[in-house]
């Protein structure tokens, strides 16, 4: 069992950042709204996020570090199938073998918080306000083979950031912010405008004012219906010469982060005209489609999705872009 877990560990925390995007997403899901990340060692030492959200009951704190799936995995064989179902319940339970971890909630009921130590099992009374706090010491401990591909803290904590920043472009209403050795990294504070109005504020924010000013707002279709379950929203752009960066493409599926390359070939075909395939755009760029439509279960970490009808996606996105570049600018 310890093997199966360390296996499917592997496959879901490669490194600091992967624990950091598992517990940012877990504290989403919670409902809070603002997120605090601190690091130590570019987070191989200390990972801790903390969230307002709705907590854990005291009696669902053991429950959440389980894998949900357990009794399915008879084999190694039978991993194969674990990809497929993807990781849903995995995340906790993948962290917790590979480091020490240690959970403390409150939820809103409860006259105090609860503390969880993953190794050892123990409950104990714990103090903190409404939310989770999570804590990932040592990762790979025992795994010093592992530890050792990892790069520097500089570039750990970079990986970090960026997790953080993946989230943080998706929800503008959320603040963020990401502390290392003591020193504020980053941070984003929450966005009280509702729809593009809030994600162009927190992309000014996160990428820069220039990202904005070279941005044009997409919206498909253009009246904001979804008739057939499909829309397109978000912003795209021409940077700079100078300042042409392939990492400024982010790309959301039903608000997750991915890396597809229908959307990227459908963005890239729609500024052929402009780039001549000479810059890369920059975009963020939010597609929403029926959960029947999407697969996100073909990657552990659900980084990369498959369309059930990849065409109708590119053609949704081509002309979300080739409509917004259209319209004359002010
Ligand atoms: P999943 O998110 O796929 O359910 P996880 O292993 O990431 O699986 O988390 C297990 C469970 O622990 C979650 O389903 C949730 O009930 C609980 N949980 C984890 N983190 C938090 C949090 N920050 N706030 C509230 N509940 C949480
Ligand atoms: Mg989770």
């Amino acid at each position: 069992d310890e093997l199966i877990s360390q296996i499917a560990a592997g496959e879901v925390v490669e490194r600091p950042a992967s624990v950091v995007r598992e517990l940012v997403d877990n504290a989403l899901d919670a409902g809070a709204t603002q997120i605090t990340v601190r690091l130590l060692g570019g987070g191989v030492r200390l990972i801790a996020v903390e969230d307002d959200g709705i907590g854990i009951p005291r009696a669902e704190l053991p429950q959440a570090l389980k894998r949900h799936a357990t009794s399915k995995i008879a084999s190694l064989a039978e991993l194969e199938s674990v990809g497929t179902m993807g990781f849903r319940g995995e995340a906790l339970a993948a962290i917790a073998s590979v480091a020490e971890m240690g959970l403390l909630s409150r939820t809103e009921g409860e006259g105090h918080a609860w503390q969880l130590e993953a190794r050892s099992g123990e409950l104990a009374p714990g103090a903190r306000s409404r939310g989770t706090s999570i804590e990932v010491r040592e990762l790979f401990y025992a795994t010093p083979a592992r530890r050792k591909f990892l790069k520097s803290d500089n570039t750990e904590l970079a990986h970090c950031i960026e997790a953080v920043r993946r989230h943080a472009l998706a929800r503008p209403d959320v603040g963020f912010a990401i502390w290392h050795e003591g020193r504020l990294a980053a941070q984003w504070r929450a966005v009280p405008l509702p729809g593009l109005d809030g994600i162009a504020r927190r992309l000014a924010d996160v990428l820069g004012d220039d990202f904005i000013e070279r941005a044009v707002p997409l919206m498909w279709p253009a009246d904001g219906s979804d008739a057939r379950g499909l829309r397109v929203s978000g912003f795209a752009g021409i940077p700079d010469a100078a300042r042409a960066r392939a990492d400024q493409q982010f790309a959301y599926v039903n608000g997750r982060f991915v890396r597809d390359k229908v959307i990227a070939h459908a963005v890239r075909a729609a500024f052929d005209d402009v780039l001549h395939g000479q810059r890369q755009p920059v975009y963020a760029l939010f597609v929403e489609i029926a959960p029947e439509r999407v697969d996100v279960n073909v990657h552990p970490t659900k980084i990369e999705v498959r369309f059930r009808d990849s065409r109708e996606v590119h053609h949704a996105v081509q002309q979300a872009v080739e409509s917004a570049l259209a319209v004359p600018r002010a």
